[in-house]
């Protein structure tokens, strides 16, 4: 027999992370002892596994360079409608792997560095996340991003350089603690400072008005520094960029005025205007009305106008006269990622109205045609409701324009259905009860052409409930736009086993084409293609069981089923749910210990905003529940919970492969898409979820029978609101529910302190908005038709198998390519901009032009 392929051996062998020329790996090699001396200064005798990483980062980098200046000329020469996707957050995750993948460069990159006598996957690790996101919503805007590049659309996106990103978590005694994320430590090889493209934003100061005009005037200037990122696309030459604004103060910062002669303090002070960028607010679908929030959403929007503006100008250069803004919407879309960039309505008009001179009505026919908002949510405490005193304090004429906005809004409404004061009430974009506010949803919606959900449900929800006053009144404004995620991340780099697989049985077109997937569904049958698929999966535990063990000195039995549960932890995704079914089976275990029992290993991880009590009890009691049952004799090795520390978008791409059963349990009609069911679902594992967000597609794409569907319908909660829900008959009826929360509720989990659950024990009875209780018999009975099915391993690949195939409509491409076309009003090309020529050979082009002149 020949001995088993080392890894590297196996990497080789994958034919989708692209050719290796001999010329090309003597080139890398060359790059990367080149960066090593130049760049960071070092020989190999003193070079640390860092100083590896980033040579290979800036080795990489050099291929990007000439593609990024090439596509950029190439936009400003053929002047395409611009796409702006603007958002707070941007979850990327890792990038050098990515690069290499979408430039086609792995397999050369990887034989380069082995010839080095380096490991790829050493220096990999050694990339710090770019954290700038706290889940789906920041990282939705970087899936969108890689398929905005790679269908080769004029795509920028624009949101804020945070210095410190979503927090680190650590589990220290079954309690989560915060620590900084200071990324940017030692450098980040992937941005560009752009000094010279800074912008002013204003703050504060007051109104000056006339009959002519009116003039924000006596505010305090921040500086927004652009820092670019490259975005490539998937092996089509493309890089869009990435611009991030960073807060600067401007030199003569405190020192014009009030603060004259202390000079130290005013440099000291510089820092009160730095600290816009400082941070990423931790909140996962949650408003916290802050005013350095407010800044930083203002900042965001006033920066990048300023930068859509120019460039629109720029792209009228030949023309003579004043700018004519009639064609901005024909050449400028704006995509509002959540109201988070809601300002932008207002600030574009303050920009039209008293700085470009344009008439109010031309201005806001020119703005309504230009945004399109996407709402993420309908959970009423993470809807932004900003107070008006703040607004005045902070922008005092975007509350003006607010206003006036608002007027002619209502004048509308009033119009349509006069005395209808209740209606009046319910749109109006300020809110009177409990101290006026701005709601900016409202806000988005009037300011906008288009609106739309992330999921069918979600949309259907947005229409009939939360914004129905106005969906009837513009019933074509609203749009449903299925969420997706990219398939070069989520497959080709966090699952190169599967990947290799599929392009073999199926060709590599899917990989621009995941629609392809559905060719797969000839091969449910096949025993060799069966068999491989879940010898991918069995690889795929095995290694993730070796990383556990290496990081965390936990051993798992990866025999065992992977139940995994991971994303942020909140009320409303029940993990509490999750962990009355561990309890359960641990009570079943020790009841009856000689009976059969399917081995389960569940993994549950995620990260609690700072400030969420209840959800920091829920880590705290899974944590207690696996201390008991990890370490009882009698429980073995059938039944282990692991709290996985720090779940993040470069721990999500090792665990999700390795993934048996996806739980995707919110209470129907909270979860508005996600997008981590999708990850599962391309990845090969089955999902046990309810009729919410895009699980409801998925079933429908898959067959409701590939999946294990279970608990109330949409439908079913909303009778239930209707009746009162009472959490108590629950508990009386079903025993090895009441056995559970006794259990929770007494202490067991935590002899040391039996008070310590009480809290979380008095919400599922008295105030669980959620229903956990209403569910639970229902899961439980599906989770045993879960380990029917996992008993006979051939009939689950062969789910896994339709899974995959039925995944290819939750591809970024199809959302971005559905975008495109029905918002923005562009079209997606496979153009392939050609290869960049040599630096010097360009320069030398240009000398020749210039003497020729
Ligand atoms: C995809 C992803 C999410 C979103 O997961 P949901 O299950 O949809 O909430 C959150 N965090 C990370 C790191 C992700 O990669």
């Amino acid at each position: 027999m020949a001995a088993p392929l080392t890894d590297q051996e196996k990497r080789k062998q994958i034919s989708i992370r692209g050719i290796v020329g001999v010329e090309n790996v003597a080139e890398l090699k060359k790059g990367f002892n080149r960066h090593l001396h130049f760049t960071l200064v070092k020989d190999r005798n003193v070079a640390t596994p860092r100083d590896y990483y980033f040579a290979l980062a800036h080795t990489v980098r050099d291929h990007l360079v000439g593609r990024w200046i090439r596509t950029q000329q190439f936009y400003y020469e053929t002047d395409p409608k611009r796409v702006y996707y603007l958002s707070l957050e941007f979850y990327m995750g890792r990038t050098l792997q990515n690069t290499m993948i979408n430039l086609g460069l792995q397999n050369a990159c990887d034989e380069a560095i082995y010839q080095l006598g380096l490991d790829m996957e050493d220096l990999e690790e050694m990339e710090e996340d770019a954290g700038l996101g706290n889940g789906g919503l920041g990282r939705l805007a970087a899936c969108f991003l890689d398929s905005m590049a790679t269908l080769g659309l004029a795509a920028y996106g624009y949101g804020i350089r945070y210095e410190y990103g979503i927090f680190n978590q650590k589990i220290k005694n079954g309690w989560q603690v915060e620590e900084a994320d200071d990324w940017l430590r030692h450098g980040n090889p992937w941005e560009k400072a752009r000094p010279e493209y800074m912008l002013p934003v204003h703050f504060y100061g007051r109104v000056e008005e006339s009959k002519e005009e009116a003039k924000w005037v006596d505010t305090q200037v921040v500086l927004a520094m652009p820092y670019d990122t490259p975005i490539p696309g998937y092996m089509n030459n493309t890089v869009n960029t990435m611009r991030l604004w960073s807060a600067r103060a401007p030199n003569d910062f405190n020192l014009m005025d009030f603060n004259v002669g202390d000079y130290i303090q005013a440099v000291l002070d510089r820092n009160l205007a730095e600290n816009i960028s400082r941070v990423l607010y931790p909140n996962d679908n949650f408003f916290e009305g802050k005013e350095l929030r407010l800044k930083q959403e203002y900042f965001v929007v006033a920066a990048t106008l300023q930068d859509i503006i120019r460039r629109f100008k720029n792209s009228k250069k030949g023309s003579s006269g004043p700018v004519s803004f009639a064609s901005f919407p024909e050449k400028v879309a704006i995509q509002l990622n959540d109201t988070h960039p809601a300002m932008a309505i207002p600030e574009l008009m303050r920009v039209f109205v008293d700085i470009e001179k344009l008439d109010w009505d031309t201005a806001w026919a020119i703005t309504k045609r230009t945004f399109a908002y996407t709402n993420h949510t309908v959970l009423p405490e993470a809807l932004e409701r900003w107070p008006i005193g703040l607004l005045e304090t902070l922008l005092p004429r975007h509350l003006q324009i607010i206003y006036k906005i608002n007027q002619g809004h209502l004048d509308e409404i009033s119009a349509l259905f006069p005395e209808d004061m209740d209606r009046i009430r319910r749109m109006s974009l300020i809110e009177e009860d409990g101290g006026k506010r701005v709601n900016m949803a409202h806000l988005c919606i009037v300011g906008s052409h288009a609106v739309n959900g992330v999921a069918e449900i979600h949309s259907n929800i947005i229409k009939t409930d939360v914004f129905r006053d106005f969906s009837e009144l513009e019933p074509e404004k609203f749009q449903n736009k299925t969420n997706g995620i990219t398939p070069r991340r989520w497959l080709l780099l966090c699952n190169p086993g599967l990947a290799e697989l599929i392009a073999e049985a199926i060709g590599e077109e899917y990989v621009k084409d995941l629609s392809q997937l559905q060719k797969l569904n000839e091969l449910v049958d096949d025993d060799t293609f069966i068999r491989d698929v879940s010898k991918v999966k069995q690889d795929n535990k095995e290694k993730f069981s070796q990383y556990l063990e290496k990081e965390y000195m936990v051993e798992i039995n990866p025999s065992s089923m992977f139940d995994v549960h991971v994303k942020r932890i909140h009320e409303y995704k029940r993990q509490l749910l999750n962990c009355l079914h561990i309890v359960t089976m641990y009570n079943r275990i020790r009841k009856n210990p000689k009976a059969p029992f399917v081995p389960r290993t569940v993994i549950i991880g995620g990260k609690a905003a700072p400030g969420y009590h209840m959800a920091k009890m829920i880590i705290k009691l899974i944590t207690a529940v696996g201390e008991v049952v990890n370490k009882d004799p009698v429980v073995g090795s059938k039944l282990k919970v692991i709290y996985l520390e720090n779940y993040r978008v470069s721990l999500a791409e090792k665990v999700i492969p390795a993934t048996d059963l996806s739980e995707q349990i919110s209470t129907a009609g909270t979860e508005a898409s996600g997008t981590g069911n999708m990850k599962f679902m391309l990845n090969g594992a089955l999902t046990i979820g309810t009729m919410d967000g895009a699980n409801v597609e998925m079933a429908e794409e898959a067959g409701e029978e590939n999946m294990f569907i279970f608990g109330m319908r949409v439908e079913d909660v909303a009778e239930m609101d209707v009746q009162g829900y009472d959490a108590m008959p629950y508990y009386q009826k079903i025993p090895e529910l009441k056995q559970a929360i006794d259990q929770i509720n007494s202490g067991f989990f935590c002899p040391k302190q039996p008070e310590l659950f009480k809290d979380v024990t008095n919400m599922l009875f008295n105030h669980d908005r959620f229903k956990v209780f209403a569910d639970y018999e229902d899961y439980i009975t599906c989770q045993e038709k879960v380990n029917q099915l996992y008993q006979n391993p051939r009939e689950w690949t062969k789910m896994v198998i339709k899974n995959i195939a039925a995944s290819g409509k939750f591809s970024s491409d199809r959302t971005i390519t559905d975008y495109a076309t029905e918002v923005w009003g562009v079209e997606p090309t496979d153009l392939k901009i050609p290869p960049p020529n040599e630096p010097r050979e360009a320069l030398d082009e240009t000398a020749r032009a210039l003497r020729e002149k």
